[in-house]
């Protein structure tokens, strides 16, 4: 049986597929992933040459590690495409690019904050003491095991309080579905170290 070939995307998938996510920088890796998805021309030098550079630089911001410079770049190299590409691919992407930037949601990542709370490197989910009634749900349904304590056993004192062990939290977002009592929020982590540090 002949395999049937994949359509490739147009701009209308790429822009449905980014408006999956709301921060402006996973949409914009989104578009610069699937505009790199396909073999590079290469006739505009801006494009061939800078649009890796923008993936990287995308890369680094979502991973909380960029810092000025990577934005300044980023900018530039948008800059650029948009003058020079020759395809509309390529303009539509450094379009994107250069008004995403521009926000402040986007710039809020170099002090350690994704607002949308969904890159993982900027975020934790921590369970509110106070409203846990130690259900046990999270646990069963971590399969991480990163979340410890005990359920709640009637007629027993010296409960083990539920906490999320942060190193083994790979941040999948399950145990939020199943608690009943809104216990785990996700939390900014440039949040949660400014609090230690107060
Ligand atoms: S902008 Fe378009 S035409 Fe220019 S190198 Fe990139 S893909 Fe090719
Ligand atoms: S986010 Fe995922 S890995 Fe982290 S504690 Fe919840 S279920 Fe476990
Ligand atoms: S599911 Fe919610 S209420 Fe139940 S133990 Fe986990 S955090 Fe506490």
């Amino acid at each position: 049986m002949m395999e049937e070939k994949a359509r490739p995307m147009t701009m209308k998938d790429v822009q449905a597929k980014a408006e999956e996510k709301k921060c402006p920088v996973q949409q914009s890796l989104v578009f610069i992933e699937e505009f790199l998805a396909e073999p590079m021309c290469g006739r505009c030098f801006p494009c061939s040459m800078g649009s890796y550079e923008a993936r990287i630089r995308l890369r680094r911001i979502v991973e909380a590690q960029a810092t000025e410079e990577d934005i300044e770049r980023l900018q530039r190299i948008a800059s650029n495409m948009l003058k020079a590409s020759m395809c509309k691919k390529g303009k539509d992407t450094a379009q994107f690019i250069s008004e995403k930037i521009t926000m402040e949601e986007f710039r809020r990542h170099l002090n350690g904050e994704c607002p949308d709370m969904e890159c993982k490197s900027h975020i934790r989910f921590i369970i509110i003491p106070e409203r846990c009634t130690m259900c046990g749900l999270c646990k069963d349904v971590c399969k991480d095991n990163a979340i410890i304590g005990e359920k709640k056993k009637p007629f027993l004192s010296g409960y083990l309080p539920f906490e999320i062990a942060q190193k083994r939290c790979t941040k999948c977002g399950e145990c939020i579905k199943v608690c009943p009592e809104g216990a785990i929020i996700i939390e900014a982590i440039a949040v949660s170290e400014e609090k230690v540090g107060a």
